[in-house]
């Protein structure tokens, strides 16, 4: 199941501050942070961040109360499509490093399958097809990717795209470990956790990746 199945609502009033706000025709990416609108993305952060109580791409802990460590996501980015900058379904909330990592990169997977040429969205998607990431309104999570800790193992190639566009093994990385050095017991409950995996395909694919991994390692 997708870790959000109810997009939040804007009041009418609100609805109505965010029309004139994006209809103004200078209206531009920094606008966001505007003093005016402090409200509106309050309001924003506390929905998700109630809704989904952590990062939805490291699936770590966020800020409980505090702007900080508490970012709202723009899964396309602003910068990339300023149309939805307020599309409920392009929204969520995402920790500190995630957030400053991802950034812009993109997102979209808008390759048209006819002409096999780019196509910018006009209206926001509706299905997970239309994105190279895992979405958090369409997508399940563990679908994609294994997460153990720090560990992370991606199980397709939204899983592969997401892990890369957000340095997901990036504790692992930072310090130059390789991805399997790992202590005993980080090494221990990353085994206890797939041996416990109920599901024998997805197992067998872990293990595969994992064997995988000491190859590469070796
Ligand atoms: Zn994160």
């Amino acid at each position: 199941m997708a870790d959000i199945n109810k997009p939040i609502k804007f009041s009418d009033q609100f609805l109505k501050r965010i029309s004139q706000k994006t209809s103004d025709p200078n209206f531009k990416i920094e606008d966001w942070s505007n003093d005016d609108i402090q409200d509106i993305r309050k309001y924003i952060r506390d929905y998700y961040r109630d809704l989904t109580k952590k990062c939805f791409y490291c699936r770590k802990e966020i800020s409980l109360k505090s702007a900080n460590n508490c970012h709202i996501e723009h899964i396309i980015p602003k910068s990339s499509n300023l149309n939805f900058i307020f599309e409920p379904k392009n929204l969520c909330v995402i920790c500190s490093d995630c957030n400053e990592i991802k950034l812009a990169k993109e997102v979209e997977n808008k390759i048209d399958k006819v002409t096999k040429r780019k196509k910018p969205y006009k209206r926001y998607p509706k299905s997970s097809e239309a994105f190279l990431i895992i979405h958090p309104h369409f997508d399940n999570y563990d679908d994609h990717i294994f997460q153990c800790e720090d560990i992370y193992i991606d199980l397709s190639p939204k899983g592969t795209y997401t892990m890369y566009i957000c340095k997901l093994n990036r504790k692992l990385h930072k310090y130059g470990i390789e991805p399997l050095a790992l202590s005993q017991s980080e090494l221990f409950d990353l085994f206890n956790k797939i041996m416990n995996e109920t599901n024998f395909t997805r197992q067998g694919i872990l293990l595969n990746k994992l064997r995988s991994y000491f190859i590469k390692a070796s």
